[in-house]
């Protein structure tokens, strides 16, 4: 894969309204995993992305009326069939970790990029979700050097006790091997 003005080349941008400028000095440093599904568990639809594009009007799902109007995005979503689609160029912050904080330093979403796995927290990823996660992240190593493989978190490490994802069934130990 390649980078390319903070663009994935080759893959599907959606572009949302949902990011604003990083701060000034802001390095690019941490990698943020996040999994979502809607509603929840029900995967393969196009909630998701219209969703982070602000672009659902109302639903018969409760659980999505709900949240429409939240003004959310990640950088990256990673599909259960393997698609990926950018939503916020890397330069740019987007709206994923909301109330945060790592080593002392808070807002993580000034420094970091976070990547949404379309999951929850207790169904499995699959296999092709982990192979994709593995080129996306080697990608993003080799071009923001502020990045390294110990600075890639969980939602639930930098906002314990608000948030659970990527949850138990993520299997940090297969991604480490496989960053190698
Ligand atoms: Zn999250």
């Amino acid at each position: 894969m390649k980078i390319k003005n903070h663009l994935f080349e080759n893959i599907k941008i959606l572009s949302s309204p949902n990011y604003d400028l990083r701060p000034k000095n802001a390095k690019i440093s941490l990698i943020v995993l996040h999994s979502i599904s809607l509603p929840p568990t029900i995967f393969g639809n196009r909630y998701v992305e219209d969703f982070f594009c602000n672009k659902i009007k109302s639903s018969e799902e409760k659980y999505i009326n709900d949240i429409k109007d939240m003004k959310v995005s990640a950088h990256l979503y990673i599909k259960r069939d393997g698609e990926i689609i950018q939503f916020v160029s890397f330069d740019k912050r987007a709206w994923h970790a909301g109330k945060s904080s790592y080593e002392n330093v808070e807002n993580c979403n000034d420094y970091s990029i976070g990547i949404e796995l379309e999951g929850c927290d207790d169904i499995s990823y699959e296999d092709i979700q982990y192979e994709k996660l593995v080129e996306v992240i080697k990608t993003l190593l080799k071009n923001y050097s502020h990045l390294s493989k110990d600075r890639i978190l969980s939602h639930s490490d930098i906002a314990p006790g608000r948030k659970s994802d990527p949850g138990p069934l993520f299997d940090w130990k297969r991604l480490e091997r496989m960053l190698k």
